[in-house]
């Protein structure tokens, strides 16, 4: 997939990082891919389309884990590299819902003429 099918456009990712975390609710995210890529196509890349990605954010997120704290770079480190402990800190995130209100926000955003796009 090219980078325009794994990220979306360039006002889409600034729209998704606007957005506050659908982990934990603060502002500063990322533009993360929260489900395993489509299989579609054979493609071998890492990330799935960019309609899998939801806002997750990337501030420093201290955990304390068997008594000793740990910190990560927000929710995005931790659903990317620490899955266990995100599930359990995030039990009520679900990444098809997440993903799925990013892209129907994204498209609300798009038909109210937030979003201007220029292709010259
Ligand atoms: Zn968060």
């Amino acid at each position: 997939m090219t980078q325009a099918e794994t990220m979306g456009s360039r006002a889409r990712r600034e729209f998704v990082s606007q957005l506050p975390c659908m982990a934990c609710g603060r502002r500063g995210c990322a533009n993360a891919h929260v489900l395993p890529k489509l299989v579609s196509g054979g493609g071998i890349g890492r990330k799935g389309h960019y309609t899998t990605i939801a806002p997750l954010c990337v501030a420093p997120v201290t955990v304390v884990i068997g008594g000793r704290r740990q910190t990560f770079a927000g929710c995005h480190q931790l659903f990317d590299e620490h899955r266990n402990i995100f599930d359990r800190l995030h039990p009520e995130f679900d990444p098809d819902i997440a993903s799925a209100w990013t892209e129907r926000a994204w498209q609300a955003f798009v038909a109210s003429g937030g979003a201007m796009e220029a292709t010259l």
